[in-house]
């Protein structure tokens, strides 16, 4: 952990500023561990202060690496911490996190000091993961992993999306956290990249998308499956391997050095020289850490290029409005030379 202040520092010191107040809750966890819901760390060249209010006192005595804790107001900015600011001249602060208004707060009693936009500097150092990061995603990929096995045995028709819903989340949570709210959606729900399991219940005939991860101590996993109930017909077999190779595609693109808009074009190019590409709206990946959604992104826009130990997801799809969806989505780890895929669950078209 102390290697990342220090890369932040080197940024720091390199755009010539004095100092940087972090408020991104996941920028602060990864610097100095602590995983509350109230929280300001701000970084010197020679300090290391975190903020927080009398509710994480002892919390944080527990959690709090590299840096030293200071009890404060509940709302953090309402004073904020001048007299600790001595020899500071430019203030960096985070733009993607800080709200307008406390910009304002703050602003208003920096007085002499000249307060810096900066923008996804700790986000960009959290693209690439360290070892003790990568164990801890493994650990929440494992987890999926075990729970697909376990839910694929219950899906039968008759049972609802939400209590299939809810059967995955009481899985995930005997052993981790829900990383971010599961998706089940059969048949037509399907076609919905971002549906929200409802009442309806599983018939024979049907697809089931289902896409859902863990957190542990953490940090995340996320994965999709689409299965078929019954014996599966022409038209989902036709769909299924048009995903799957799309996506066999991407994984056999990724490498360090490589531009992520490229892979991003190896399974969109293929499912649009198979007719569908209009049906595949979403991009074809995101970064994964402490945060489900994170850098690189792996989008037609993206200007990233692949860094060895990036942990990203390769997600293609196809949803027809009026018929279904499948969508088929491993966790990766780059590598110099190709990838890791991190997940195990297996990705031939199951029929249950
Ligand atoms: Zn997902
Ligand atoms: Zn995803």
């Amino acid at each position: 952990m102390k290697e990342r202040i220090s890369a932040l520092r080197l940024k720091i010191a390199k755009e010539r500023l004095d100092g940087l107040v972090i408020t991104d809750l996941a920028n602060i966890r990864y610097l100095i561990g602590y995983s509350g819901d109230n929280g300001l760390l701000i970084l010197t060249k020679n300090t290391s202060l975190f903020f927080t209010d009398f509710r994480y006192q002892e919390q944080s005595k527990r959690e709090v690496k590299n840096a030293t804790i200071k009890i404060w107001n509940r709302n953090l900015f309402e004073v904020f911490p001048v007299t600790e600011l001595k020899g500071v001249k430019k203030l960096g602060f985070e733009a993607e996190s800080l709200s307008y208004s406390n910009y304002r707060r703050i602003k208003q009693q920096l007085k002499k000091i000249k307060f810096v936009p900066t923008e996804n500097w700790t986000i960009q150092l959290r693209s690439v993961k360290d070892n003790e990061e990568l164990r801890l995603i493994r650990r929440a990929v494992a987890i999926n992993d075990s729970v697909f096995a376990k839910i694929i045995k219950q899906i039968k028709p008759g049972i609802t999306e939400k209590d299939l819903a809810a059967e995955i989340d009481y899985l995930i949570k005997q052993q981790g956290e829900v990383a971010f709210p599961t998706i089940v959606g059969a048949g037509r729900n399907g076609a919905l990249p971002h549906y929200q399991p409802g009442t309806k219940r599983i018939k024979k005939g049907e697809t089931v998308v289902l896409d859902f991860g863990t957190k542990y101590q953490g940090y995340c996993s996320d994965m999709t499956r689409t299965v078929f109930v019954g014996k599966a017909t022409k038209k989902i077999k036709e769909i299924y391997s048009i995903v799957l190779e799309a996506q066999g595609r991407a994984l056999a693109a990724i490498k360090s050095g490589v531009r992520a808009a490229t892979i991003d074009a190896q399974a969109r190019d293929y499912i649009t020289k198979k007719g569908y590409g209009r049906y595949f709206g979403h991009s074809l990946g995101h970064g994964v850490g402490l945060v489900v959604h994170e850098n690189p992104a792996l989008a037609k826009t993206s200007k990233a290029i692949l860094e060895n130990n990036n942990v990203v997801t390769v997600e293609p799809g196809i949803y027809l409005p009026d018929w279904g969806g499948v969508r088929i989505e491993d966790l990766v780890r780059v590598t110099k030379n190709g990838c890791e895929n991190l997940i195990k669950s297996p990705k031939e078209l199951l029929e249950l």
